[in-house]
């Protein structure tokens, strides 16, 4: 509202009069419920939580100039868009985890009715970084080091909280899997006494549309997929912690872990591996004038080899028939996780939490699709970006869509710019795009 003095002269008093009779009759009509209120409702005030402060920047700048404030260890980014000004926010991963307490088994109460898990802010040694649940004596002190430098979630859920009281609600944009459900659970019930209504807004690349449409299609928590995580973690617990105590006997190192998933994969490589050195055979190499021949016969005995050698020594190759043919090769399906992987390992020769870490980034810098899927699925979104890279490169001829995958809101790894790996180290290097994660060479090989 804008206020100014003026001369009585200047004023068109019968225009004003006409003004507020008009409003007058505007606010009888909502008063009467001729007319719904939410036609004049005001700008909402909305706290956006994700995990990660990348992706809290990335997002914000989404939408102009973010302005920043830092307290309690956290960032919090303000930007308007149309009637929600949000404050945009990340809790820095899980902020609770099953407590170390000596509490039922592992943290875990099992009763006639259930099971019941205990939770704790997870806490971070900065001197010797050992992540924990439970200080170490009064002095709250780190189990392994003893150091009292410690960062300890809590302070991020009384940041949260503190940020709670001044909104009208409350959006959680945490990661579109089971964890990220977590996270966002916990989060609302944290934050639940600070606010009426609590959201959960689902999107899988961090892009201004998908982040406007997931805005505008929220929806509740997924309380299922929260339970899913909750026995995942629990058995996390009971199963690894256990097995490790056998382990850590048997090998009398204290230092052994062994895990929930681990270990049966353990089992099957070593299974695979007996089943490999069972299936070993020799195979005879022929080298003729022109052509090199392989004769795999699946012969196991050396004499038999040495046998079949001495026949072939004195053989001849004769060439019968001669073809040649063209065969076409559709492309492999579109990336998912575990495929993602096996290619970036062979290719790159990284490690998978390295692979892992890298794609993170990626999501988070808003250039790929969500890295932990097992979907092929390929949106209207993505058909569009295929569509552009191909056109523009090799013709619009070339661009044939094909269906990958069932419908739902899973997709595969994809990249959410028609635009390949050195395009893209370009723009960011020239400055002409600007991504908020530090990006590395190896970033861009795993991009390209
Ligand atoms: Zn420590």
């Amino acid at each position: 509202m804008s206020f100014e003095l003026k001369n009585l002269s200047e004023v068109d008093i019968e225009k004003i009069k006409r003004y507020i009779e008009e409003e007058r009759k505007f606010v009888e009509k909502i008063i009467s419920g001729k007319i719904k209120k939410e036609k004049k409702e005001l700008v909402r005030t909305v706290l956006f939580i994700v995990e990660s402060p990348n992706k809290a920047r990335t997002i914000a700048n989404f939408f102009g100039r973010p302005s920043i404030r830092t307290f309690g260890g956290i960032q919090a980014y303000e930007v308007s868009i149309g009637n929600r000004h949000l404050i945009i926010t990340a809790t820095k991963g899980h902020l609770i985890d099953l407590t170390t307490d000596n509490i039922g088994l592992y943290g875990v109460v099992v009763a006639e009715n259930g099971i019941y898990p205990y939770y704790n802010s997870i806490k971070r040694c900065l001197e010797c970084g050992y992540q924990f649940t439970e200080y170490q004596g009064p002095e709250r002190k780190c189990p392994i080091c003893g150091s009292t430098v410690v960062d300890d979630a809590w302070e991020r859920i009384e940041a949260l909280q503190k940020l709670a009281q001044e909104v009208d609600e409350i959006i959680i944009g945490t990661d579109p899997d089971s964890e990220g459900e977590f996270i966002a659970y916990a989060v609302y019930l944290l934050l639940q006494p600070y606010t009426k209504k609590t959201y959960r807004a689902e999107f899988h690349e961090v892009t201004k549309y998908s982040i406007l449409h997931a805005l505008d299609n929220l929806r509740e928590i997924d309380v299922n997929r929260v339970k899913a995580q909750m026995v995942r973690r629990i058995e996390d617990r009971w199963l690894g912690f256990s097995l490790s105590e056998k382990v850590q006997k048997i090998f009398k190192k204290n230092w052994l872990s062994a895990g929930r998933v681990q270990t049966p994969v353990l089992g099957w490589i070593v299974q695979r591996f007996l089943e490999y050195k069972n299936s070993l055979s020799y195979f005879i190499g022929i080298k003729a004038r022109k052509i090199n021949l392989v004769l795999d016969l699946d012969i196991k005995d050396k004499t038999k080899l040495n046998e079949i050698i001495r026949v072939l020594q004195n053989a001849k190759v004769v060439i019968k028939n001669k073809k040649y043919f063209e065969e076409e090769l559709n492309p492999l399906p579109p990336y998912m996780t575990s495929t993602m992987l096996q290619d970036a390992s062979n290719y790159l020769g990284l490690g998978v939490d390295m692979i892992m870490q890298l794609a993170q980034d990626l999501f988070e810098a808003g250039l790929i699709t969500y890295h932990r899927t097992d979907s092929v699925r390929v949106s209207p979104a993505g058909i569009q970006v295929a569509r552009e890279y191909i056109s523009e490169k090799f013709g619009e001829d070339y661009f044939k869509p094909r269906v990958w995958g069932e419908g739902g809101a899973h997709e595969c790894i994809r990249p959410t710019k028609p635009i390949n790996s050195e395009t893209l180290r370009n723009m960011i290097e020239s400055g002409e795009m600007e991504v908020f994660v530090d990006i590395s060479p190896q970033h861009f090989a795993l991009y390209g």
